[in-house]
């Protein structure tokens, strides 16, 4: 059995070690924090339970993928015997690139070295390394054990060997890859962020009221949620602080909108905050 070693069990590499034990690896979950790691093992037990309860996960599944994880305790003991490691760890580059410097020292060189970096350069994180050529972004999405796709972003140093092992896997743990040239907001937050600004545009213009204009995405063009609905759910200050950095890489059509910093700066963050393109106040 092939082995994966997750790094940081939060939001993300809890969801990341769950699939890889469904899709049949050996996985060794691991988190500085041992509050995290518990957590982290409680959200896995609570989705595979919800899977059963949906009848999407048979029960002997579920048995098998909480047999197939361990924990480790020290970083050593996680990533020993692993052919692919994957960092989930905050995304800070001088983190990643320390974590990946030390995990480097402990493992053959031939073991795949993946980040889930929602938009750091994996050619800067594979920067400190001896083996860059090893180094890949693996971008899964929120929630992991929901979300089909992966992103498989490579840098300009990363080799074939590992691009199609990445690839391979992903297909594994039933996912669907596309793959990605590393470039800021990869495929998904570029596409998706210039979407939500245009729509952020089209209010400030009047062209038609929030409502109308995701109902335009959602019924014309087959979205299952309009731009702005989505812009709620993720929150306005995180689309600001994306597009500012995409405006910063990218150029002049990534510049925020008048209406998003305003909103921001008013407290309009979306459904956290109760109010955004929508009224949030009566959910939840
Ligand atoms: P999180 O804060 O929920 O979890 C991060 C975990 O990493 C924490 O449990 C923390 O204790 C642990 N950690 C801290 N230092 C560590 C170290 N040196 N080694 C290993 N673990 C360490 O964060 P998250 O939302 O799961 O994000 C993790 C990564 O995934 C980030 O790079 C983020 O950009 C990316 N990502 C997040 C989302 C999302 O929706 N949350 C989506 C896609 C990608």
């Amino acid at each position: 059995m092939k082995r994966v070693a997750v790094l940081g069990a939060g939001t993300m590499g809890h969801g990341i070690a769950q699939v890889c034990a469904q899709g049949g690896y050996g996985v060794v979950l691991h988190d500085p924090s041992v509050e995290a790691l518990r957590k982290g093992l409680d959200g896995v037990r609570r989705n595979l339970a919800k899977g059963v309860e949906l009848s999407k996960v048979s029960p002997e599944e579920r048995d098998a993928a909480l047999a197939r994880i361990d924990t480790g305790d020290s970083l050593e003991d996680a990533v020993a015997g692993a052919s692919v490691v994957i960092e989930a760890a905050p995304e800070r580059l001088p983190l990643k690139q320390e974590l990946f410097r030390t995990v480097e020292a402990l493992v053959p060189p031939a073991t795949l070295l993946a980040t889930n970096t929602s938009s750091l350069s994996i050619d800067r994180i594979a920067d400190p390394l001896e083996h860059p050529e090893r180094v890949i972004g693996l971008h899964f999405f929120n929630p992991v054990h929901i979300m089909a796709l992966v992103e498989v972003v490579h840098g300009p140093r990363t080799s074939d060997e590992a691009l199609d092992e990445s690839v391979a896997l992903v297909h594994a743990i039933g996912k669907e890859p596309i793959v990605v040239r590393d470039t800021p907001g990869f495929a998904s937050s570029r596409l998706g962020v210039a979407l939500g600004l245009e729509a952020m545009r089209m209010v400030e213009d009047e062209v038609a009221s929030p409502r109308d204009i995701d109902r335009a995405m959602e019924l014309g063009y087959r979205h299952p949620m309009g731009p702005l609905r989505l812009t709620d759910l993720v929150g306005l200050d995180v689309r600001l602080g994306i597009a500012e950095y995409l405006h910063q890489e990218l150029g002049d059509h990534f510049e925020p909108p008048e209406i998003l910093r305003r909103m921001v700066r008013e407290g309009k963050l979306g459904k956290k905050s109760g109010e955004g393109f929508y009224d949030w106040s009566d959910d939840g």
